[in-house]
């Protein structure tokens, strides 16, 4: 990608089928101007998902292109693609290390001030004081067991480190409780400041602030607006 990237993504025509099941996604055009918040919504197996894959170009579509800043995605080296985009995914991943590890994964050597910058962002820094060793916490087999919610910020606080251009957030706060998905939401502001934010979320309070809202229906774009005109 040209660099500085700013984050303009569009879809034009993209149809995708998974070669096993048949399902996927429908000639979905869709255009989200840098900067801006994009909420996809839809119900379970509507393709939201695919779509988030396709921009990360886990695959590649069968029709129709995906480009950034105009730039087709194909075009593009997957390293530099990644690099642009944050991705907090339905399934966290956490390794066997510290938490401090597994914040700093995209940024490795990443100072303390900036580590906490991020955890706070991501609602994560409380929990990670209580912890007995905290950042140096161990995660996994041999570590704390973390739930759900607290493993989701971790990953959210991972993506907001590496400060990418654009910051997907595929049910990035579905496990965590209504206060702590509050206080997110409170700084999602922050967090999209200056970035192109995709998000999937079933929860309406989660985007509300979205400046669109589309409507994703057995794999086609079903309905746009925003959050007053749908
Ligand atoms: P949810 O809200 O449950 O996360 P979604 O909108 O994200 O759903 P997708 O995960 O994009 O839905 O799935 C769209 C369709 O593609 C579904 O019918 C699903 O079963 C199918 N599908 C998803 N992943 C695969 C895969 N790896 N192989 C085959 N079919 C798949
Ligand atoms: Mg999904």
């Amino acid at each position: 990608l040209s660099q500085p990237v700013r984050g303009r993504v569009s879809f034009e025509g993209v149809s995708f089928h998974y070669e096993s099941s048949g399902m996927g996604v429908d000639g979905v055009s869709l255009h989200v101007p840098a900067g801006n918040t994009l909420a996809l919504v839809g119900a379970t197996g509507s393709g939201k998902s695919t779509l988030i894959k396709l921009l990360l170009r886990f695959y590649d579509p069968q029709q129709g292109q995906v480009c950034i800043d105009g730039q087709p995605i194909r075009e593009v080296s997957l390293c530099s693609l990644r690099q642009a985009i944050g991705l907090v995914s339905q399934e966290v991943y956490l390794f066997e290390g510290s938490i401090r590890d597994n914040i700093t994964y995209g940024r490795p050597g990443a100072c303390e001030t900036d580590i906490a910058e991020a955890a706070r962002m991501a609602e994560a820094w409380d929990f990670i004081q209580t912890l007995p060793e905290g950042l140096d916490t161990l995660v996994g087999e041999r570590g704390v067991r973390l739930s759900g919610g607290q493993r989701q910020r971790l990953s959210l606080a991972r993506a907001l480190l590496t400060d990418p251009p654009i910051l997907v957030l595929d049910e990035a706060t579905s496990a965590v409780d209504n206060e702590t998905e509050a206080a997110i939401q409170r700084s999602l502001q922050r967090i999209g400041y200056g970035r192109t934010v995709i998000i999937i979320a079933h929860r309406l309070s989660t985007i509300v602030h979205a400046d669109e809202i589309i409507v994703i229906d057995q794999g086609r774009v079903a309905e746009q607006g925003t959050h007053t005109e749908l």
